[in-house]
C-alpha cells in the first residue's frame, strides 16, 4: 500500500498485519509489520519494461520481431478502419542461398551477415517504414497506411526495391570471407479492411514467384498470382480424397527394343479431378513433393502397380519389366524398403520385374542415404533407371556410384533431335556413357519414324513413345500388345 512521508514522498509499503479482538470478538486494534518496498517495486517495473521490449525485439539484429510486426499491423489496420483512401505495402524479403552460407561458413558468419543485412535494410526505407526480422533469413518491410493511390504506393515500393538492390548486392566482408548477397522480395499492397494473415500470405506467395523468376528478384502480388495459388491449394487439398475415391488411375506405356520386342511398360499416374478435369502428373507431383505429400501418392502408385502385375500374370499376360516412377523424397521416407517388402509380400511381386525410375536430382546432401537405400533394394533384386537423363544436375562422379541399370533419354531431346545439333549431341553423349557403363537405354517420346531412324543409327536399343503405343489403361494393354 502507498504511504506518504511528511515531505510528501510516496513510499510503497508491504504490510503484514493481523487484527486484535476483545472477548466479544470486536476489533480493538491492528498489529503489523511494514516493509519499505519502493526500490523493489521500481526495479520490478524497470524489468517489466525491459522484458516487454525484449519480447518485441529480435535479439540478433535488434530489429522488431514477428510478434511486434503482428501487433503493429493489427493496430495499423484497426486505427485506419473505414479510411478507404489509405493504402500501405508489405514487402516480404528472403536472402537467396542463406542456408549455404550457414552450412559452409558456420553460424557465426551467418549471424554476422544477418546483422549487416538488417542495418542495410534500415537505410533503404523511409523513417516511418518498419523493418522487421521474422526469423532465419526472412525480413519484412512495412510501408504504413496513408492516403495514397495504388500508383503512388507502387512508386514508393519501387524506390525501396531500387535501394535494396543497390545496397544488399554490395559485397559483404565478414572476416576473411567476401560474400555476395542476393534477396528475393514478394510485395503486396494492402488497405485497412485486409486481414493480417491475408497480407502476409499474399506477400509470401508473391515471393515464391520472385524466387523462381530468373530475371527479376521481386514480384508483385496480382490477381493472376492469387488464382494460381488458389488452384494449387485445390489440387493439394484434393489429394487424399482423390486417392480414396478412385479419381487416380494408372496407365501403362509399352517399351520396345530395336527388334521391336516388348521389354517392359512404364506405369504412369493420371488424375481425373471432379472439378479441375484431367490433371497431368506435372500438375501435381512436384506440388506434392514441395508440400510433403508425395509419399501418400507414391505408396498408392506402388501398391496399385504391384496389384496390377499380379492380375496380369493371373490372366496370363507376362510383362518382362514394369517401371514405376518414384521421387527421391519418397526414398528418404524412413521405412521405404520395409514398405516395399510388405507390398511385395502381399502381392507376390517378383522384385526382378520391377524397375524404379528416379529423376535426376541435385540433392547432394542426402546422397549417401539415397545410395544406401538403393543398394539395399538392389540386393533384393530391384532395378533402377535414371529418368530424364540430361535435364538435371547430377554429377557424373555421383551418378556412377549409384546402382542404376538403365538411363532414359528425356523426350525433350528426342522431340527436336532432327533439327537441333544440341539435342543430337546430348543423345550421343548419353548413349556413349550408357555403353561404357553397360547400362540399358530407353529413348522417351519417340513419335516419328525419322526420330527412330536417327536413334537406331546412333546405336540406341530401347524406345518408348507414340510411334509404338500411347499409354493405355491396364485392361487395354493386352489388346494393344496383341495388335502390334
Ligand atoms: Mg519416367
Amino acid at each position: 500500500m502507498p504511504l506518504y512521508t511528511k515531505g510528501g514522498n510516496r513510499v510503497d509499503v508491504l504490510l503484514n498485519s493481523t487484527t486484535r479482538r476483545d472477548a466479544q470478538g470486536r476489533i480493538v486494534g491492528v498489529v503489523g509489520v511494514g516493509q519499505n518496498i519502493t526500490a523493489l517495486n521500481r526495479a520490478r517495473k524497470d524489468f517489466e519494461v525491459k522484458l516487454a521490449a525484449a519480447a518485441d525485439e529480435d535479439v540478433l539484429t535488434g530489429l522488431p520481431n514477428r510478434r511486434y510486426l503482428n501487433y503493429y499491423l493489427e493496430k495499423e489496420l484497426r486505427t485506419h478502419q473505414g479510411g478507404n483512401d489509405n493504402r500501405g505495402a508489405f514487402l516480404f524479403l528472403d536472402l537467396d542461398s542463406f542456408k549455404l552460407v550457414n552450412d559452409s561458413l558456420g553460424h557465426q558468419v551467418g549471424d554476422d551477415l544477418l546483422k549487416i543485412v538488417a542495418q542495410r535494410l534500415k537505410r533503404c526505407v523511409r523513417e516511418n517504414d518498419l523493418v522487421c526480422r521474422l526469423g532465419g533469413d526472412e525480413f519484412v518491410i512495412l510501408v504504413p497506411l496513408a492516403v495514397r493511390t495504388i500508383e503512388q504506393t507502387n512508386a514508393l515500393v519501387r524506390k525501396i526495391i531500387r535501394n535494396i538492390d543497390k545496397s544488399i548486392t554490395k559485397p559483404i566482408q565478414i572476416g576473411s570471407h567476401k560474400l555476395n548477397t542476393h534477396a528475393s522480395i514478394g510485395i503486396c499492397d494492402f488497405i485497412s479492411e485486409d486481414k493480417v494473415e491475408d497480407i502476409i500470405n499474399r506477400a509470401d506467395n508473391a515471393m515464391y514467384l520472385a524466387k523462381k523468376d530468373p530475371i527479376n528478384f521481386y514480384s508483385f502480388y496480382t490477381v493472376a498470382v492469387h488464382q494460381m495459388f488458389e488452384h494449387k491449394m485445390r489440387v493439394l487439398k484434393g489429394i487424399t480424397r482423390g486417392l480414396t475415391s478412385n479419381q487416380f488411375y494408372m496407365e501403362y506405356q509399352p517399351q520396345f527394343n530395336h527388334l521391336k520386342e516388348l521389354v517392359g511398360v512404364e506405369a504412369l499416374i493420371r488424375w481425373q479431378h471432379p472439378q479441375l478435369g484431367q490433371l497431368d502428373p506435372n500438375q501435381f507431383i512436384l506440388l506434392a513433393e514441395q508440400n510433403h505429400r508425395i509419399n501418400e501418392i507414391g505408396t498408392w502408385i506402388i501398391e496399385t502397380v504391384f496389384k496390377q502385375v499380379k492380375q496380369w500374370s493371373q490372366g496370363g499376360l507376362i510383362i518382362p519389366k514394369i517401371a514405376i516412377n518414384i521421387s527421391p523424397l519418397q526414398l528418404l521416407e524412413s521405412n521405404f524398403p520395409e514398405n516395399i517388402r510388405l507390398l511385395a509380400e502381399k502381392y507376390d511381386t517378383d522384385p526382378k520385374k520391377i524397375v524404379f525410375e528416379i529423376t535426376e536430382s541435385a540433392d547432394v546432401e542426402q546422397f549417401s542415404l539415397i545410395r544406401k537405400i538403393l543398394m539395399e533394394l538392389k540386393n533384393k533384386g530391384y532395378r533402377f533407371s535414371l529418368d530424364d537423363f540430361g535435364t538435371g544436375f547430377a554429377s557424373m562422379a555421383q551418378f556412377k556410384r549409384l546402382p542404376f541399370s538403365q538411363v532414359k533419354i528425356d523426350q525433350s531431346f528426342i522431340a527436336d533431335i532432327e533439327t537441333s545439333p544440341y539435342s543430337l549431341a546430348i543423345t550421343e553423349v548419353v548413349l556413349t556413357i550408357a555403353k561404357t557403363l553397360k547400362l540399358d537405354v530407353i529413348a522417351e517420346g519417340v513419335e516419328t519414324q525419322a526420330q527412330l531412324d536417327i536413334l537406331t543409327k546412333l546405336g540406341c536399343t530401347g524406345y518408348q513413345g507414340y510411334l509404338f503405343s500411347r499409354p493405355v489403361e491396364a485392361d487395354l494393354l493386352q489388346t494393344v500388345l496383341s495388335d502390334l
